[in-house]
Formats: C-alpha cells, sequence, structure tokens
C-alpha cells in the first residue's frame, strides 16, 4: 500500500474555523498531513500517491472522547464493577473498535476498570487491536466514602476493579505512584458525589485541599494527567486550585468558581458527562425510579443548573470538551456523538462549536504540543468522512451509516462497527 495519500473531491472542516471549504483536497504523507484547503491551490503532482475521490463527502477532523470509560461494559450506573475483569477485557476490545468507527480517533479516560486501559492502550499502540489513540486510567482514587465508595461496609458490594479508597496525603501519594507505576496516563480523582449515591452528594467534599494537592503533585511529577469528579462549585474550585487538568461535571457554577476557571482556561479543560443525566431522566421509571422520586426531581434541576452554568462559561471561552460517560446501559457505547446534540439543544453551541469541542479542544487536551484535533499541515492524519454535512444536521454524526471512512495515524479504515469485516481501505475500495 502506498505510503502518500491524497483525498480530494471532499468538502473539508478544518477545525480552525466555522467554515466548510467545497471541492477541497487532502494530502498526507504516511502518518502527517502535508496540504488541506481548496483543490485548486493544490500544485503537487499525483503521481505516487493513492488517491481516494471521495465524491462530495465531508471530512472532518477525528474527534476526541474526553470523558471515556472504554473497560464499561453498558452496565447500570450503579454496576460498574459487576462483569469480570476477563470478560471485561474482551468487551473493551470490541469498545475500543466501536469507538473508533464512531470517528473518535481519541480517547481521554477518566477511568478504567482494573488494569484494563493501560493493556488496552498498548495493543492498540502496536497496532494488534484496533482503537482511538488512547490516554489510559486506571481505577479511581477516592476518599473512604466518596463518589467510589458509598455503600455501607454491611451492604459492600464488591467493587475493588472500580477505585483506590484511600486517605491522607502520603497514602493518596503511594496510590498515584501504584497508578504510574502500573503504566496509568490519567489518574482519575473523586472530588465531590453524586445524587443517585447512597452518601455523598454533589457538594460533599470526600477530601480536604492538602489530600487533593498531594495527589496532583505526585501526578505532575510522574507526568500524568489528572481528571476529577467535581460537580459542586467547591469541589470545582478545589480542582482548579489543586492544579487538575481536566474537570468532569461542573454542574454547579457560581461566580468564584468561574472567575478561578477564567484565570485558568488556558490550562484547564471541562466537559459535562451530560448524556447519562439526559438518560437517566429519560429510563428512570425503566430503572425502577417514579417519576416524582427523588432522584427525579435532583437529576432535573441538577440539569437545569448545568445549562445555565455550560451557558456562562462558553461565554467566557473555557474550552468545553466532548465525553459523556458513556459505556452505561442508558448510554452505551457507540452512542458518543449524542454529545453534540445535547451541546446545540441544551447549551446553545452552534454546530460548528459542537464540532470544535469534540475537535480542536479534544486535541488540544490530548496534546498540549498540538499534533491533534484541526486539519492542518503538519498535524497527524486523523479524518472522519462523513456521508453529509454536520453542519447542517449534526445529528448524522449518530448514523454510522453516514460514518463513510475513519482514517487514524494516516490509515483508512471502513466497516468498523461491523466486527467481521476486514477494515483497512486503499483508494480501489473507497
Ligand atoms: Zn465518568
Amino acid at each position: 500500500m502506498n505510503k502518500k495519500k491524497i483525498l480530494t473531491n471532499l468538502n473539508l472542516f478544518s477545525g480552525n474555523d466555522d467554515k466548510l471549504i467545497s471541492d477541497a483536497t487532502i494530502v498526507i504523507d504516511e502518518n502527517i498531513i502535508c496540504y488541506s484547503g481548496p483543490s485548486k491551490d493544490f500544485n503537487g503532482s499525483l503521481n505516487n500517491f493513492e488517491v481516494f475521490d471521495l465524491k462530495g463527502k465531508t471530512v472532518i477532523p477525528g474527534m476526541t472522547e474526553s470523558h471515556a470509560h472504554i473497560s464499561y461494559t453498558n452496565n447500570g450506573p450503579l454496576e460498574l464493577d459487576k462483569t469480570p475483569v476477563e470478560e471485561a477485557m474482551i468487551k473493551t476490545v470490541d469498545n475500543a473498535r466501536i469507538m473508533l468507527g464512531s470517528g473518535f480517533t481519541s480517547a481521554i479516560s477518566f477511568g478504567s476498570i482494573h488494569r484494563i486501559d493501560v493493556f488496552l492502550r498498548d495493543a492498540i499502540n502496536s497496532g494488534r487491536i484496533l482503537g482511538p489513540r488512547l490516554l489510559a486510567g486506571g481505577r479511581d482514587i477516592c476518599a473512604i466514602g466518596g463518589n467510589a465508595d458509598t455503600y455501607p461496609d454491611y451492604a459492600k458490594p464488591q467493587t475493588e476493579g472500580l477505585a483506590m479508597i484511600t486517605d491522607g496525603p502520603w497514602e493518596i501519594r503511594k496510590a498515584v505512584r501504584t497508578l504510574w507505576k502500573n503504566g496509568v496516563d490519567v489518574v482519575k480523582v473523586m472530588i465531590d458525589g453524586e445524587l443517585i449515591s447512597l452518601q455523598g452528594r454533589p457538594g460533599d467534599l470526600g477530601y480536604k485541599d492538602e489530600e487533593v494537592e498531594a495527589l496532583v503533585d505526585e501526578a505532575h511529577r510522574k507526568k500524568m494527567k489528572v481528571a476529577c469528579h467535581a460537580r459542586s462549585a467547591e469541589a470545582v474550585k478545589q480542582a482548579v486550585k489543586s492544579g487538575i487538568d481536566f474537570i468532569g461535571h461542573a454542574n454547579y457554577i457560581d461566580n468564584e468558581a468561574l472567575d478561578l476557571l477564567i484565570e485558568n482556561k488556558d490550562r484547564v479543560f471541562v466537559g459535562p458527562g451530560i448524556a447519562w443525566e439526559i438518560a437517566f431522566l429519560e429510563n428512570a421509571e425503566k430503572m425502577g425510579y417514579s417519576k416524582d422520586s427523588r432522584e427525579v426531581d435532583a437529576y432535573k434541576a441538577e440539569v437545569e443548573s448545568t445549562i445555565v452554568s455550560y451557558k456562562r462559561m462558553k461565554k467566557e471561552g473555557i474550552r468545553i470538551l466532548v465525553g459523556g460517560d458513556y459505556g452505561l446501559d442508558i448510554a452505551p457505547h457507540g452512542t458518543y456523538a449524542k454529545d453534540l446534540e445535547h451541546y446545540v439543544n441544551l447549551f446553545g453551541f452552534t454546530n460548528a462549536e459542537a464540532l470544535h469541542s469534540a475537535t480542536r479542544f479534544g486535541g488540544q487536551a490530548m496534546d498540549p504540543e498540538g499534533s491533534l484535533g484541526t486539519i492542518e499541515e503538519g498535524k497527524l492524519a486523523d479524518l472522519v468522512i462523513v456521508d453529509g454535512n454536520p453542519l447542517e444536521d449534526i445529528t448524522i454524526l449518530q448514523d454510522h451509516g453516514r460514518i463513510d471512512m475513519v482514517m487514524k495515524d494516516g490509515l483508512m479504515y471502513k466497516g468498523l462497527m461491523n466486527n467481521k469485516s476486514p477494515y483497512l481501505v486503499d483508494s480501489d475500495k473507497s
């Protein structure tokens, strides 16, 4: 197969602005983009290129799922660790292929069952299995009684694959070192809780400041990133002040939290992880919660507050990422692009802004050095070929039939949603 590829006759959304360039060309040498723009401005020779005629399809940058749990196996929200690790590993291999096939060429893990992510990342990087570029997570770090330790001791289900329950700065440093030793890229910490939990709700901070500061210091010393679950304003403040990189949820922003985010907007990323909450409200009765239950009322109010918070953050230019805790029965793997629709419908994003969250900002979160997230000269060749125009209809990204091909690292794949097809394509089969 030729190492140089040229993609022509396409509509280009580069991710740098909200424009669509019609009749565009993209040139790729091995895994690097060396031209992207109007076809008429490309003067190079077509000799020695493998040519893909995309027949008017749209090309967008590969998307980043920034709150990923690839090892979650579509269980209920309170049964994340129910699947035996052996079965979870096999399912994770499928989930990774499905994520890539859904147009997500990168993923930031917000926590992995057991040590699955690390083995997954290494298998993807070595080419043994298909999946997105992955910043691998580990077990969540959580205080006693925190969001991954919500059952009283007498009623505790087995959940040791999900979290490291640990307290005190030095014990927390040891937990971080253990994750580092085992190859983790992103440390996930539970800052506050969850409405559905038996104990520890949003606003109940598990750790004192010095504990979270120790965690972040230790992680950054080891060149790892830190992601957190932080719903309340107080939780977000603790997260930003201690230097956490990726803030998950941030549903109840107050002025002080907003000011802190603004001060730190060049280094911090925020994402609501809203998809499963919306799915919970849609499926509450099936899940055994009546329409007027405390949980349904509370999540409704949380979604309302999230809408207000994200409109404020967007206005201030805080970088908001796409990623929604997918991998649950009510929000299964493969439905990741639902996030973009939610951002448009709930937070008032334009379609282009939702795409920027999924592409440019996601790329910046994955690699601050800037190798990912847009289609331009010098970037890594991660692309999604879409049948249709997502600037006109953002929901088409949810339709796997409209994700015609996915390129990751210069290799073009087709048919990734079917676990029996050969995936790699050359120009003859495009
Ligand atoms: Zn999560």
